[in-house]
């Protein structure tokens, strides 16, 4: 069993608090969001009880759910809840009931305003296969055995936030739908410093992902990351086309170790890393930025097929909450209890569908989380 994450990423330096007392700011969101934040809000309830650490949790409302209730998907009260805390847990926004509204009132707007209204410019996902879930991979043994795998994805720049934006009429009366990937040098320099800094921690080795041969932006990032590296003789760097990127990392995903890419190729290849290791429902992920609070959160969405339903896979929720713990709040040993214990739940073979093979046990998110709470006992 290895799920060791410790050396594997970037710590921005903290003091740890040392009342050992925290504000989080839970954002529960739509579809499995609550059931799978009821689940990790009482593995850190335990976890804190073990290590004298008190949680002030406090709950807010983001995505479909502040639609229903304020009217807008993010409530400034909201991102000053966030912002007032040491650490977010989130859990997940969307679903079919808010997708045909306007475009700024979509829940996914929401998700987008806290990434910037916290200037959480680097997001960092993990993707380790665990030994005992090789099976759950579509891949073949052989190619995802060893996985271990950090896309580091800009996250407040690029396509997703390039002005001009919208769908404008032309002349001629025909619509016309424009986005702007756009980044400054700086923009460039601060993300590739944080991915310098996280391959130096892990096997110093960093693959920068763009699409320079097409896109002047993407030749600005080029030249940038490359400058970048000379303040990191010790990291090997290369470069590779994100249709590349694309194709090696399901021909051979051992090759990397480190990436580092821009926010649209990053969202796209953190989900193609995401499924190497079996489930989407595994994987955590956190935002930081250069001083507020971190944004800790699952990889996948809201699942809205399988919401309400007790089926959701609770482990990268409650796998983010460890990264809050060891990243955010430098609890490193609280971290290392919840990740050991997701590991004994996997090796005592409790699975939720997305995970389930054969001679496994099928259980649902509820029952997963009492598993989990025996085995921090
Ligand atoms: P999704 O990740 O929600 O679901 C994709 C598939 O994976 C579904 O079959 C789902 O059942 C399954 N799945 C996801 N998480 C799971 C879990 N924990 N346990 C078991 N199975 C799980 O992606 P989608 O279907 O493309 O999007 C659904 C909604 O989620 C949309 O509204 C989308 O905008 C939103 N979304 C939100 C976030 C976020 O909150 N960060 C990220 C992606 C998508």
């Amino acid at each position: 069993m290895n799920y060791d994450i410790s050396r594997r990423i970037l710590t921005t330096p903290l003091s740890v608090n040392a009342m050992a007392q925290y504000r989080i700011t839970l954002l529960p969101g739509d579809g499995i969001g609550p059931e799978i934040m009821a689940v990790a809000v009482r593995v850190l309830k335990v976890i804190g009880e073990k290590f004298d650490l008190t949680f002030n949790f406090q709950e807010a409302p983001i995505g479909g759910a502040a639609i229903d209730a304020t009217g807008t998907p993010l409530p400034d009260e909201t991102l000053e809840i966030c912002r007032n805390s040491d650490a977010v847990l989130l859990a997940a926004i969307g679903g079919y009931k808010w997708d045909t509204l306007p475009r700024h009132l979509r829940p996914e707007t929401g998700l987008l305003g806290l990434r910037s209204g916290l200037g959480l410019f680097a997001n960092l996902r993990p993707a380790t296969i665990l030994p005992q879930l090789i099976d759950a991979s579509t891949l073949k043994r052989e190619v995802v055995e060893g996985v271990d795998i950090m896309v580091v994805r800009e996250l407040t720049g690029g396509l997703y936030f390039g002005e001009p934006r919208g769908i404008f009429t032309t002349e001629t009366g025909e619509k016309r739908g424009v986005n702007t990937m756009t980044y400054t040098e700086s923009e460039i320099d601060r993300i590739g410093k944080v991915a310098f800094e996280t391959a130096q921690k892990r096997s110093k080795r960093l693959c920068s992902v763009d699409k320079s041969n097409v896109l002047e932006v993407s030749q600005l990032w080029r030249d940038r990351i490359t400058q970048l590296a000379k303040n990191y003789p010790d990291v090997e760097l290369s470069h590779l086309y994100v249709d590349n990127a694309a194709m090696q990392l399901l021909r051979n995903p051992k090759q990397f170790d480190t990436i580092v890419t821009s926010n649209l190729f990053g969202d796209i290849l953190s989900d193609a890393a995401a499924m190497l290791t079996g489930s989407i429902g595994m994987l955590p992920s956190a935002s930081l930025g250069a001083t507020n609070p971190g944004v800790y959160e699952p990889v996948h969405g809201s699942a809205p097929d399988i919401a309400g339903q007790d089926k959701a896979n609770p482990l990268a929720q409650i796998l983010s909450a460890a990264m809050m713990l060891r990243y955010g709040l430098n609890q490193s040993a609280a971290a290392d209890q919840i990740e050991q214990a997701v590991l004994k739940v996997l090796d005592q073979d409790y699975r939720t569908g997305d995970i389930m093979s054969d001679g496994k046990t099928l259980i649902g998110c509820q029952a997963i989380g009492e598993a989990l709470i025996d085995a921090l006992k």
